[in-house]
């Protein structure tokens, strides 16, 4: 719930920053992921993501040059997974990153004899722990069905945060952290055995990684292509409905 206080001071930034109806169109056509939202939702989420340009800073690196539609379309992504949860779920990070595309990120990894080891690799997007939000422009306009960074990266915020990226974001008091558990366990380990076996996996093998990157990932298909999660897990499909209290499959 709201304060009056909160509630008060959104309707004020709302009035005078809310995002142009014909710039929302334009930017948000492309969007797969809000396929299942109605006219009404999609109306609320017009107000979250003109909060979220408000709110926070989107950055452009390298020779990337920031348009409207590109800001209107990253804030619109950004709000999909907290439709029905909190704003405030975001509150503890403040800017999002845009690179034209892949990135390259120095990593320093200490191993067991204290030897610093250190990875440059490739990225299409990063969430650093109460930092920002790090993402690649071409990523998301050329994700495949199924596949959408920006869901990818708020998925990891929001798992961030109770401190720790382990697949299991702060559940609602309705929910039941044993089923959560066996749940999503059980479906990661199928597809860790599936991908070790070199068979095909419905999800991206990507998911494999770690319990932490698995739930980013089939948060990712649970908004662009449900019907695919909930056949493939459906305990899993039900237990991201709980949590994002959306039914991006429908009821039936
Ligand atoms: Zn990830």
């Amino acid at each position: 719930m709201f304060s009056n206080w909160q509630n008060w001071r959104r309707e004020r930034i709302l009035r005078k920053s809310r995002i142009d109806k014909d710039l929302w169109k334009q930017s948000c056509s492309q969007i797969r992921a809000i396929a299942h939202l109605s006219p009404a939702d999609l109306e609320r989420l017009r107000d979250l993501a003109s909060l979220f340009l408000h709110e926070k800073s989107i950055e452009p690196a390298g020779e990337l040059v920031l348009t409207e539609i590109m800001a209107v379309r990253i804030a619109c992504g950004a709000c999909i997974p907290i439709l029905n949860l909190k704003f405030e779920d975001y509150n503890h990070w403040h800017s999002v990153i845009l690179y034209p595309d892949e990135f390259v990120t120095r990593h320093e990894n200490v191993d067991e004899n204290g030897v610093v080891h250190v990875d440059r690799d490739a990225y299409s997007g990063e969430a650093w722990d109460s930092g920002p939000v790090i993402l690649s422009w071409q990523n998301i306009v050329a994700g495949e069905p199924g596949s959408n960074v920006i869901i990818h990266e708020m998925a990891h915020k929001l798992d961030l945060l109770d401190g720790v990226a382990n697949g299991r974001p702060p559940l609602h008091r309705d929910m039941d952290q044993a089923i959560w558990a066996k749940e999503l366990s059980d479906a990661y380990e199928m597809h860790v055995a599936q991908v070790e076996a070199g068979e095909g996996t419905v999800i991206d093998a990507y998911a494999a990684e770690n319990p932490a990157e698995f739930f980013a990932v089939v948060s990712e298909v649970f908004f662009e292509s449900a019907h695919v999660l909930k056949r493939q897990w459906p305990a899993v499909y039900e237990q991201l409905a709980q949590y994002y209290r959306q039914h991006p499959a429908g009821y039936r």
